[in-house]
């Protein structure tokens, strides 16, 4: 397998997108089980070997925050996850992607954009804007650019698609 090194961490290349299915697989099974939104992760180490697999469960739990991502990474049981490579089926939400800086993962690859999310109805692209609205008037705001602390990185599928399409044509699919 192919080797990548990004933000200083040498990560083999998941050309196979292997990780990725994973992910959208476990996303159909959280949208079938009637859990939440359309959206898995799968949290992988520095070889492709599977350490978590999440999907979303905030109807199912109640929990707002109980994002896929947010599960694959609670279910390594450590705050420090820089050995740790993220594939989340959705770009990921503002709150993710802060829990993701503050878990210093390196690497997160995602398969459908924000705007995709927007199409089937969820308030990502509501939520940057006001996130952007804060910091971007903040004083403490600095625009020095710090994405060396997290590479996002697009990994476009079908299937991706797919699994959105799939989430609209659910009747009993449960809004948040
Ligand atoms: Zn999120």
């Amino acid at each position: 397998m192919e080797s990548a090194i990004d933000n200083g961490y040498v990560f083999p290349r998941p050309v196979d997108t292997r990780l990725m299915r994973a992910a959208i697989r476990a996303a159909y099974e959280g949208v079938d089980a009637g859990h939440g939104g359309p959206f898995g992760a799968v949290a992988a180490d520095g070889e492709g070997n599977i350490l978590s697999v999440a999907h979303n469960e905030v109807l199912k739990s109640g929990d707002p925050t109980s994002h896929a991502e947010i599960l694959a990474i609670r279910a390594l049981g450590g705050y420090s996850l820089a050995h740790v490579v993220l594939y989340a089926t959705g770009y990921p939400c503002p709150m993710c992607l802060s829990s993701l800086l503050w878990a210093r993962v390196p690497v997160v690859y995602y398969c459908n954009d924000y705007t995709m999310a927007q199409e089937i109805g969820f308030d990502d692209v509501a939520f940057m804007r006001v996130l952007g609205e804060i910091y971007c008037c903040h004083p403490v705001f600095s625009p020095e650019s710090r994405t060396d602390r997290l590479s996002i990185r697009h990994l476009p599928l079908p299937e991706g698609k797919a699994l959105y399409a799939y989430w609209l044509s659910r009747p009993d699919r449960g809004m948040y």
